[in-house]
Order: structure tokens, then sequence, then C-alpha cells
């Protein structure tokens, strides 16, 4: 069997301008199976609040669907809704928030075996098509666990206009990573003698290019959050062809679980704290970290750590524990002696940028 017939892509990808007023039009068209089938919108109150006309629109579309508001968004919550979904015999899951609670109602569909669509209120990251849910588990921990890109993906341009610019920046943050990813997935392949999927890898470089040099700079524009959109999905893409997170996740991003894991007082979005990390990885590869600087200016998006509380001592710490968070991931830093004066150096870097 060829390696490449066992992955699932959406059955269904709309980026479009107020398409969360016609969710049912949309997906009844690519799964006419879920006409008159029990649904659950799987949210959080703080959206529902805000939301309550759009939230209330998709329920009407769908038989009346019942609302469920995500309280803890971790692995017990969502293998609960898993359970409700199971004995109430809903058929179709629909996730109504940012990432964490996309990955809720991902998980809980992929063990529910519902149907899941995904309608995502911010582009702060790429896990909202990826195959993997990340959830908190036992003390606080968060684990990455496989399950299932999701069925139907639409992609409200207007919401996200109006989504807080902070979280775009993040979207922006998480493909620029790719950069780096990219290359330490190379480097681990190399390392264990086999390659890279061709197709994955060329998915991931290509996000990375319609962001990194996307004429327009403006991250409101609908043109450009289409793109970013697009950029996002298709990094979950990539992932699962490859079969793992290698293609939008190396050194930087273990940059980013060493901050949230070890450091939970440092307040930062994903998407900032791995574009804090692309540029210290770019720089352990020998490549060139200016262009990264560069590229996350043009958009706003501050590099400076003292931005986000973090100080040169902090940010060296956190350099030397990211190897530890994923002990197995074979990245640029297995071949680097980081030392402080090394680290100090690119702490100034984007300080002074
Ligand atoms: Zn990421």
């Amino acid at each position: 069997m060829n390696q490449h017939s066992r992955f699932n892509l959406p059955l269904c990808l709309v980026v479009e301008e107020d398409i969360f007023t016609r969710t049912d039009e949309a997906v009844k068209r690519y799964l006419p199976e879920i006409e008159g089938k029990k649904a659950l919108i799987i949210t959080e109150k703080f959206l529902h609040d805000l939301y309550g006309d759009i939230v209330t629109e998709i329920q009407a579309d769908y038989n009346n669907a019942e609302v469920f508001e995500v309280v803890h968004a971790d692995f017990d919550e969502a293998v609960s809704i898993a359970k409700k979904i199971c004995i109430d015999d809903i058929k179709v899951v629909i996730g109504f928030g940012g990432g964490r609670i996309l990955d809720v109602a991902k998980y809980a569909s992929y063990v529910s075996k519902a149907v899941y669509i995904c309608l995502p209120t911010n582009l702060s990251n790429d896990s909202l098509a990826s195959p993997f849910a990340v959830l908190g588990t036992e003390g606080g921990m968060r684990k990455t666990l496989a399950c299932k890109i999701p069925t139907a993906i639409l992609v409200d341009t207007t919401m996200i206009q109006k989504a807080p610019q902070i979280q775009t920046l993040g979207g922006i943050g998480d493909t620029i990573g790719k950069y780096t990813a990219v290359y330490d997935w190379a480097l681990a392949a190399q390392a264990c003698g086999k390659p890279v999927d061709d197709f994955a890898h060329s998915i991931a470089w290509m996000c990375y290019d319609s962001i990194a040099h996307f004429d327009e700079k403006n991250v409101t524009s609908i043109s450009f959050l289409r793109t970013l959109a697009r950029a996002l999905v298709m990094g979950g893409l990539a992932m699962e062809i490859a079969g793992s997170s290698r293609p939008c996740s190396g050194s930087e991003h273990l940059f980013c679980h060493a901050l949230e894991e070890y450091y939970p007082e440092i307040k930062i979005s994903h998407g900032l704290a791995v574009a804090l990390g692309t540029v210290g990885a770019a720089n352990f590869q020998g490549r060139d970290d200016l262009k990264m600087l560069e590229v996350c200016r043009s958009y706003g998006l501050d590099l400076n750590p003292a931005s986000y509380g973090i100080d040169k001592e902090l940010f060296a710490n956190i350099w030397m524990r990211a190897a530890s968070t994923r002990p197995d991931r074979v990245t640029i830093l297995n071949n680097t002696e980081l030392n402080r004066e090394w680290l100090d150096e690119i702490y100034e870097r984007m300080a002074n940028n």
C-alpha cells in the first residue's frame, strides 16, 4: 500500500466573508448525510455571550443544536463530552472558538466518531487543522494526542477581522516558525537515514513563503487573512501527510514548550512564543535570523523578549531547557553547544531590532 493512501483530508474548506451566517449551505453540499442528524456546538461562555446571534443562527441551521460551554478545556472534559455525544446519539460536532476550544471539540469528536465541523473564531495557530489535540492532563501537564483533522473547516474572514490583532499575529508567528521547523525535520531525517516526505516538506515551505513574501503586510486586510487561513490549514495537512508534527515543529517549538511548561507565569500565546524561538533557531542553524526579524517587524509582530517580560537571564534559561521538553526530538539543538554569551547576543539582536 502506498503510504499516502492513509491520510485524511477535510472534505470541505471554505474561507469567505460572513460564512458563519450560512454554514449549513456550505457544509451540506459536501456532507448531505448529516441532514437531520443531531448536532452539538462546542464553545465557551465568553464567545457564546460575544457572538450570541451567530451561535443562535448555527443552532437553527443544525436542528436546534445544543450548545455546550467548555470550562476546563482539558483531557477529562473532552472525554466527558465524547461520552455525552455517544449517549445522546449526536452525529455532528461543531467547534466554535479558538485553539483550546477547537482542540477539545476535535478530540471529543474523534473519540465519539462524530463528524467534526471546525469554525475558528481567530487564526492564532495552526492547530485548527492539525491531526493532533493538545490537552491538559494530570497536574497541569499538557499532552499531544493523535486524532483526526476536521471533516469541514470554515473560516469567516469577517469574524477574524474582529478578533484581537494579537491573535492574528500569533498565527503569523506559528507560520513563520516553519522556516526553522522544516530545516530541523530534514536534519532529524538525515540522522536516522530516512528521507523526509517531499510533499509535506513543500507544503510547509509554501505556508512560510505565502506569509513571509506576502505583498500587503496588513493584518486586517481580507486578502491577507484569506492567505493566512489557508497557510494555517495547509500546515495541518502537512502534518497529516507526514504523519507527525515535524513539518511544523522544530527547535523554535521546543523554545515555546519550555516557556509554556517551565515558566507558565509568562503570559504569551503559542504563536508569539514560536516567533520568538524562530530567531534563535535560525541563528543556531547558521541561517539568516535578520530575515526573521524583518518579516515579523513588517507585520508589527514585536520580537523584543522584554515586551513579554522575558529578561536576558530568563531567555538564556528557556533555551538551555528547550531540548529537555521533548528529548526524543532531534533538532539543531542536538548539534549546538549553547552558551550564555551567544544567547545574550541573540537577545540583544531581538531587543534592538
Ligand atoms: Zn505551533
